[in-house]
């Protein structure tokens, strides 16, 4: 037995490079996202697939691999094509970002591997965590006994708001079919999903009518709730956004909390997107009454600039998290520590999780609040920039004058069919791939969407989109 292990711990050295191969690879990594950063003003925002990645294909073996050939595969098999998010002329969807810190947040997060799940396990990464969920709090106004949790994305952060919607409103299997929850169409799909995978899907779900803004029409939504309380259905659910994903209408939360309150619902506002424009004069003078909703999601991995893999969940009341998240495992009784304040893990659908605090506390403390407030701000004027350049010239059809930062517009062609003749611009506009924009349906007609929200998009990046679309204009025409 003991030559086996002494055989074994041997085999196992590999996992673990020697100093001198760790300085090594480490520089080779180092260079080569620096290469990368110092290579990005030239780059492309969009490449279209040219069937490479196919060589990523090649099955793993016993045999190590060389750090240098792998950083070639990723250089030209994984980072070469497709979209480019960490390019500022990423204008599609909604972006993301990627400020560096946070890279070596993760870095250091991942060397250490610190388990920031429970107090117990690290105290001080618990404490980062819970500090980055109070300081989100204070931004929505939310009182003293509010909680939160920080998650891999908006998707699950607004799962688990669902979730606590559902305990606390004591939704059972049983009055599924007579609940209802009221929403409009432009609502997230991810909450469609939430609802489906919070065993809700068979609840009736009302779609709010919109204003001409795309805004909840909270006349409709008190006129709907009424209706069914007069049916003797149950309203229980009202799923509001700050910022849609679609054309970044916020709803009017104010009118919105007041039903809330009167009816007795749960009001969850979807924040993914807008919700970060708080930190800005612009977005504050936007969003309104956050603080009224039960919970609210934001994602820093958009309005924070972070890399993918940042959500949060926010509640007004902490308790409502722990409840419908409270466990008990006998194997984690050591960790349980009752000080008062839950850990992480007593608030999430998650044990075992990256310490994602880091990654969004470093930069903060790094570069202080104000150039992220000013980041948020040049957003917006960015926005309004574009709106106000394209509605000077002939032929565009503009969608409302935007709030946030997402503005939807379209070429309306003396003749043919507009649709198609949208359809043809975003290909070419992807085609040409110094930037890169996507599209949506309103009211079944096809539009072209700007959504500026990367911390690198600058007015170079727009006046470039404004100087192509009428360059494409005149060649597609
Ligand atoms: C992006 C987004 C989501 C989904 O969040 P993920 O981080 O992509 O999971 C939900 N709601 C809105 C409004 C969004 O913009």
């Amino acid at each position: 037995m003991l030559d086996r292990l002494k055989q074994l711990e041997q085999a196992t050295a590999g996992l673990e490079p020697s100093p001198r191969q760790r300085a090594e690879i480490t520089a080779q990594a180092v260079d080569y996202a620096d290469g990368f950063l110092n290579r990005l003003p030239q780059m492309n925002t969009f490449v279209a697939d040219s069937g490479f990645s196919i060589m990523l294909e090649e099955p793993f073996s016993d045999e190590p691999g060389s750090f240098t050939e792998l950083l070639a595969i990723l250089e030209t098999g994984i980072t070469a094509e497709g979209i480019n998010p960490a390019s500022g002329g990423h204008m599609g969807y909604i972006p993301g970002g990627g400020i560096y810190p946070s890279a070596l947040g993760d870095y250091l997060a991942d060397v250490t591997n610190c388990y920031s799940g429970v107090s117990f396990a690290s105290p001080g990464g618990v404490r980062i965590e819970q500090l980055l969920v109070r300081w989100m709090n204070g931004l929505v106004g939310y009182p003293e006994e509010a909680g939160g949790d920080l998650t891999s994305g908006g998707s699950v952060a607004n799962l688990t708001a669902i979730i606590a919607a559902r305990e606390t409103k004591g939704v059972r299997a049983r009055d599924i079919e007579n609940s209802c929850v009221y929403m409009t169409v432009d609502a997230h799909h991810c909450l469609d999903k939430s609802l489906r995978a919070a065993g809700l899907a068979e609840c009736r779900l009302r779609r709010v009518p919109m204003d001409d803004r795309f805004r909840m029409d909270a006349t409709a939504l008190e006129r709907l709730i009424i209706e069914d309380k007069n049916s003797g259905l149950r309203p229980w659910l009202i799923i509001a956004s700050a910022g849609t994903t679609d054309t970044g209408a916020v709803d009017p939360l104010g009118a919105i909390s007041r039903l809330a309150e009167v009816h007795d619902l749960w009001l969850h506002v979807d924040a993914a997107y807008g919700g970060f424009f708080l930190l800005c004069e612009e977005g504050r003078q936007v969003l309104h009454d956050l603080d009224k909703a039960h919970s609210i999601v934001l994602d820093p991995h958009k309005g924070m600039f972070l890399p993918y893999g940042s959500g949060a969940v926010l509640v007004r009341n902490v308790e409502w998290l722990a409840k419908s998240q409270s466990y008990q495992a006998d194997y984690m009784q050591d960790a349980r520590k009752d000080d008062g304040h839950y850990s992480p893990a007593d608030l999430s659908l998650e044990l075992t999780r990256p310490f994602r605090g880091l990654r969004f506390w470093l930069p903060l403390k790094l570069f202080g609040v104000a150039p992220f407030r000013a980041a948020l701000s040049e957003k917006i004027c960015l926005a309004r920039y574009f709106y106000t350049e394209l509605d000077k010239l002939p032929g565009w059809e503009l969608g409302p004058y935007p709030e946030l930062s997402v503005v939807t517009y379209r070429f309306v062609p003396a003749h043919g069919d507009a649709d198609d003749f949208n359809q043809r611009l975003v290909a070419a506009v992807q085609a040409d791939g110094r930037v890169f924009i996507s599209s949506t349906l309103i009211d079944g007609s096809f539009y072209l969407r700007l959504a500026v929200l990367h911390f690198r998009t600058h007015l170079a990046q727009v006046d470039y989109l404004l100087a192509l679309l009428q360059r494409l204009v005149s060649e597609i025409g």
